[in-house]
């Protein structure tokens, strides 16, 4: 017997119906980019391993656990994109990007790749629509970036989600708060694995779910304490210009997240229908990333959205979405000259914007009614010899079953407008 395959474990893959409802969204989400300015870009799935060690961090567990990471035929060492920040700013760079007008402003949506347990909503290939903005430190664009992701969830019909904030500080303050935060972790009785991880990242230990961590945290100094005063006010102008826009935040002084190059504005959106997975995005500013790959000294923000669990925090919430009707008219061909004839009017049909599907295999008039039903299209067009001589076609509405009889020569227009 031939063998059967599966698709590897832990990847989200959609088919139809649920496909449909995965483009709704992914399209959702990008919309409100587009809306604000920002353009496409189209990146490789990988790139080089480097790019990701030096500008996500060596110790994050995105980079040090969780990468797909491969020789090449020439010996170089690839990796699976975990995140889409690092190679968009290599982008920028690359490509000079930033000598037009600045900020820049680019959006991008694709898979990406992270080894992990997978579970409901974790998965090992998952999806992203992102936006990130290079080249201007105005808390008004952070402000913007973190609306336009909220506008995205809205667009859904989305209402149970809640956004988190809070300022990681600008590199001066970062490196004073690890020294004291490393500090008060020495002093705890963490197990061995989290003592390492207090050492090369303390920032990460803050994160940890655990309850019993939590509660030796209770005591451990936060970065709002040490804030520098233009950190601090580039935060309160952010919180600010969302409070102008509408956008509801609560302040979040312990969310820290997963990749080292955040810098002051830090945020995520969770959703309280998704159990432990409850994160369906998150971003924040970056200072110092572009010139750590190489570029000059500009200042980012951006946020990545998770399409997959987007997309189950929709369900979570009863929401129906869908990307447009797959098919509108479905034609029935009876006989060799009519499915001739059919094609053509297919092809004209389609030629205004109308989704047409038909019959193949010579079916039956019934068997062709069956499918005609499971296309869910509003119109079917049979076609016979006899109305292939009188040159006119019967259009049933498959909702009410009336039929009428339409000259072919005014097929296209009656169908339109029957729609
Ligand atoms: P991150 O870059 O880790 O902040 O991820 C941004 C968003 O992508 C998250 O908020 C999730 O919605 C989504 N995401 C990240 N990792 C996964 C994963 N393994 N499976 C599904 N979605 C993910």
């Amino acid at each position: 017997m031939n063998q059967k395959f599966h698709a590897p474990k832990g990847v989200a893959e959609y088919v139809p119906p649920d496909s449909a409802g995965f483009l709704a969204v992914k399209s959702a989400l990008s919309r409100s980019a587009e809306l604000a300015g920002y353009s496409y870009v189209e990146l490789p799935i990988f790139e080089d391993t480097n790019l990701y060690v030096r500008g996500v961090g060596e110790s994050t567990d995105v980079v040090s656990k969780e990468m797909y990471t491969f020789d090449d035929r020439g010996g170089r060492s690839l990796s699976l994109r975990p995140e889409g920040t690092a190679g968009v700013v290599r982008a920028v760079v690359e490509h000079n990007l930033d000598r037009a007008g600045l900020p820049i402003k680019l959006w991008y949506a694709g898979p990406f790749f992270r080894a992990e347990r997978p579970q409901q909503g974790r998965y090992r290939q998952f999806n992203q629509v992102g936006v990130e903005a290079l080249g201007s430190e105005d808390p008004a664009l952070d402000a913007e970036v973190i609306a336009i992701a909220a506008e995205g969830f809205q667009r859904l019909g989305l209402k149970g989600f809640r956004l988190l904030l809070n300022s990681l500080g600008d590199t001066a303050t970062r490196v004073h708060y690890r020294e004291i935060l490393t500090s008060f972790l020495a002093n705890l009785d963490l197990d061995p694995e989290t003592t390492k991880r207090a050492q090369l990242n303390p920032l990460r230990v803050l994160d940890d779910k655990r309850p019993q961590v939590q509660a030796m945290l209770v005591d451990a100094p936060l970065m709002r304490d040490v804030l520098s005063d233009s950190a601090r006010e580039h935060h309160e102008a952010v919180c600010t210009y969302l409070r102008e826009l509408k956008v509801d935040f609560s302040d979040a002084p312990r969310l820290v997240r997963g990749l080292d190059y955040y810098t002051r504005t830090t945020f995520e959106f969770v959703h309280d229908g998704l159990g432990a997975q409850s994160a369906i995005g998150g971003g924040g500013r970056y200072d110092g990333l572009m010139s750590d790959l190489g570029g000059q000294e500009l200042s980012g923000i951006g946020y990545g959205l998770g399409v997959d669990r987007t997309l189950l925090a929709c369900a979570a919430e009863g929401l129906e979405v869908t990307s447009g009707q797959r098919c509108q008219v479905f034609l029935v061909p009876l006989g060799q000259p009519a499915k001739l004839r059919l094609f053509g009017i297919a092809a004209q049909l389609r030629d205004h914007g109308v989704s047409v599907d038909l019959a193949f295999d010579d079916r039956s008039l019934k068997g062709s009614m069956r499918a005609a039903d499971r296309t869910g299209a509003k119109l079917a067009v049979i076609l016979g010899d006899d109305d292939l001589a009188a040159q006119t076609a019967a259009v049933k509405n498959l909702s009410t079953g009336d039929q009428q009889t339409v000259a072919i020569a005014e097929l296209a227009e009656t169908i339109q407008e029957m729609l």
